[in-house]
This record gives C-alpha cells, sequence and structure tokens, in this order.
C-alpha cells in the first residue's frame, strides 16, 4: 500500500506532457478559452502603439505651461481614434481626450479638471510635471518582446493580450482524449428501471463531468459486465485509441475483480495498486507503449464506489490530466488550513479524506463534515462538495475546533 504522496509522485513521474510540436492545434482565438497556449507570443506591435494622452484635456508644451495662470489658444480637438492634423506652435493648445495620439510639437497633458475654457482658448490654471499624463509609445512594451508564454490556459485576460497584440489565431495544446468506462452485472444506464439489486452508472456522468472540468475530450464506452472476454476487448479497444484511460470497478480483491489481470496480460506495466487511502484504496495505475495517438497510454484502474471513485479523480487523476494538458505548472491540488466544525475520525493505516463545505469565516477557513454516512458507497451527500479534510495515517482523530488540512476540489 502506497503512501498518497509516492503514488502521487509515482502517477506524475509516468506523464510525459504534450509535445510542443506534434499535439497542437490551430483555433480562432474566441474558440481558444480554457485552452493551453503552446506557442510564445511575440508582440509584433509597440504597446501603446503611439504616444497617446492618458487623460480628458489639453496636449501643451511644457515651456507654455510652467507659469501659472496662463492662456493658450485652442488649435484642434483630437478625439480617440483620429490623426492629429497640427504641430502645436508657442502658446497653442489641442482638446484631447483619453486614448488620443498626442500632436506633433505636444509633450505634456493638462488634465481637464485644472483648466477652464473659453470660445478659443483655454486658460491652464496649475502647472504640470513635464511629460504628465502621456503614455509613450513602446512604454509598455516593444515590438518584439515576448507577452506570453507557453503552457499557460487562456483566460479573460489572456484573451485580451491575445486580441490586442492582433493574435487571431492561437496555437493551443489539442484536448487529452480519455476513455471511461464501468464494470459490473449490477449496473444499467440513468433511464432503465432497476431490477433487484441494479444500480444505476452513476460513475459514467461523474467522470464524464469530472474529465470535461479538467479540459479534457470524454469518450464514453458504456457500461462493460463483468466478464473476461468483454471487459478484455473494451481495455484493449481504450488502450489502442486513447491518451488516458479510466475505467471504475473490478479492481478489488473479489471474484469478479478482473482489471488488474487483464491489464498485465495485455502487456500493461502496472505501477500502483493500493493506496493508503480511504476512500479509494485499490487504485491501480499502469502504463502501455504508444498507440495510434503515437504515445503512450495511461490507464487508472478506480474503484467502483461513487464516492471512491471521485475522491481519485481529485486526487490522482487530476494532476496527471493537467500536466499531459501541456500546463507548466500548477497541477497539483490546492491545500489550506482550516478550523472544523466537526470531529473528524482517522482511518488508521490511511489518510481519511472527509468530504465537506470549505468557507471563509472572518478571514479563516472552517470545515463543514458533509451530514450523513461518510461510507465510500453514500454518493447523495457528495453533492456540494469542495473540499476534502484529510486525517493524516496513524492520528485517531481531529477535534471539532482544531485544524486540519482541507483539500479544494
Ligand atoms: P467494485 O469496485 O466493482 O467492487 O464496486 C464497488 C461498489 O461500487 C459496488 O457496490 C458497486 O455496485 C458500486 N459501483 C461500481 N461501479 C459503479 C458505477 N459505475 N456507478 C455506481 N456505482 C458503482
Ligand atoms: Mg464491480
Amino acid at each position: 500500500m502506497l503512501p498518497v504522496e509516492q503514488a502521487e509522485a509515482i502517477i506524475l513521474d509516468l506523464v510525459n506532457g504534450f509535445d510542443s510540436q506534434r499535439d497542437v492545434e490551430t483555433l480562432n482565438l474566441g474558440a481558444s478559452l480554457n485552452r493551453i497556449l503552446a506557442t510564445p507570443v511575440i508582440s509584433q506591435l509597440d504597446f501603446p502603439h503611439w504616444d497617446n494622452s492618458a487623460m480628458d484635456g489639453y496636449a501643451v508644451r511644457f515651456a507654455d505651461v510652467e507659469t501659472t495662470p496662463t492662456t493658450l489658444e485652442i488649435v484642434e480637438e483630437i478625439p480617440a481614434g483620429y490623426q492629429p492634423q497640427n504641430t502645436l506652435q508657442p502658446g497653442q493648445a489641442a482638446r484631447i481626450f483619453t486614448g488620443a495620439i498626442m500632436p506633433q510639437g505636444a509633450d505634456t497633458v493638462i488634465m481637464q479638471e485644472n483648466t477652464e475654457k473659453a470660445e478659443n482658448s483655454v486658460k491652464i490654471l496649475q502647472s504640470p510635471q513635464s511629460g504628465e499624463f502621456v503614455r509613450h509609445r513602446a512604454s509598455f512594451y516593444q515590438a518584439g518582446t515576448p507577452l506570453l508564454s507557453p503552457g499557460i490556459p487562456i483566460k479573460a485576460a489572456e484573451m485580451a493580450v491575445l486580441a490586442a497584440a492582433q493574435c487571431s489565431e492561437v496555437t493551443v495544446y489539442r484536448q487529452p482524449r480519455i476513455a471511461l468506462f464501468s464494470t459490473g452485472d449490477e449496473l444499467v444506464p440513468v433511464d432503465q428501471p432497476l431490477q433487484p439489486g441494479q444500480i444505476v452508472d452513476s460513475n459514467q456522468y461523474a467522470l464524464s463531468a469530472f474529465i470535461a472540468q479538467t479540459g479534457g475530450i470524454p469518450l464514453p464506452l458504456g457500461i462493460v459486465r463483468d466478464r473476461e472476454d468483454k471487459l478484455r476487448e473494451t481495455i484493449a479497444y481504450a488502450i489502442s485509441t486513447a491518451d488516458v484511460v479510466l475505467s471504475t470497478g473490478g479492481v478489488s480483491v473479489g471474484e469478479y475483480d478482473l482489471v488488474g489481470k487483464i491489464l498485465q496480460e495485455l502487456g500493461g506495466q502496472v505501477h500502483v495498486r493500493t493506496v493508503a487511502i480511504k476512500p479509494g484504496k485499490p487504485l491501480t495505475v499502469a502504463t502501455f507503449n504508444a498507440n495510434k495517438t503515437g504515445r503512450p497510454c495511461l490507464y487508472f484502474g478506480i474503484p467502483g464506489n461513487p464516492v471512491s471513485a471521485l475522491v481519485s479523480c481529485w486526487r490522482f487523476v487530476q494532476p496527471a490530466l493537467k500536466k499531459l494538458s501541456g500546463l507548466k505548472a500548477h497541477w497539483l491540488p490546492h491545500f489550506v488550513t482550516a478550523k472544523t466544525a466537526h470531529p473528524l475520525k482517522g482511518a488508521g493505516k490511511r489518510d481519511a479524506y472527509l468530504w465537506g463545505q470549505l468557507t471563509l469565516k472572518n478571514e479563516q477557513y472552517e470545515f463543514k463534515l458533509a451530514g450523513g454516512s461518510h461510507s465510500s458507497g453514500n454518493l447523495i451527500n457528495l453533492a456540494q462538495t469542495n473540499g476534502l479534510a484529510i486525517v493524516p495515517t496513524g492520528t485517531k482523530e481531529i477535534l471539532a475546533g482544531e485544524a486540519v488540512r482541507v483539500m479544494q476540489v
């Protein structure tokens, strides 16, 4: 039984991030939200593109306004987007607005609030600093400067940068293709009436959602009966076509738990069999040599209990998918220290991961255990979970009011 951190390290080591030449696609900028940038973005433009005004006011020659009050002739009005027509001569000013190009001859902007306008002239009431309120060309970034580096997700701010740099198309990593299927004779699809002994295959939905949220493309392969030939067929197909395979069920020690055996028969190298975590102990992780995608395939045999399945995904699969997808950093889960509102029971030789809600109260995190049973079969009280409180191996109990480490999900 591997300690959690060791299993995490082994799994991350098995993952080679996507290749920045081969595993990429080019998208229209508008379609690139949440995708991972695969190439550096170098600006072809200076930022700002021109000397321009940072204020609504008057463009002037500083020499004219060193002593105030003084009155200047207004020779032009320059709104944003307009090309100035005049060069300012001594004693002249141009009405100017935020973002508008500075006229030739002007070197300073007086904010409107420090002026008094007459018909064709303006009285400057207060002396500015030399060069005040002028944004100089290339003072933010010069053409040729890298603006964004590869391996970052494209969110609203990155969209703005890419648009401003006129990148109408962007090269991003492709999304990982994740095959998933559920094993078990007792499972039925969501729309089928239940016969005695049957339950709905909720994992198929949970895992598809998890994959999509993590930026992957789910390839759902449905329910596979606990029959060796059917399982072998499905696993063989899945590993031939996907970057990662997630199967649930069939990995503990029961007579019908066939996944581990088949993985080995198909030439898989098994790296993890059990992890010291509750729920989620019988996690099987294997790798297969390069398949149709030209890349090795990573296989996660995940325990079937719905809570175990999601906890395994959050704790172990998510970091692997993030690393695979080309993200340069931030693969690991985020942990915070919280005060627990309820006593938290340990799980002996395993780390207990207890689900519940994390809230910020008086600038301190508080953890509230989900109400009801903490059986790994009880998925109902998993809803609204945003934190898993961790009671480390060997700790009997964390008392109410004490500090606990919580993984955010
Ligand atoms: P297993 O890991 O196959 O031994 O399954 C452990 C428990 O999880 C059993 O009670 C199964 O009925 C349940 N289970 C297995 N697969 C699923 C699934 N896809 N959806 C919901 N429950 C499942
Ligand atoms: Mg089963």
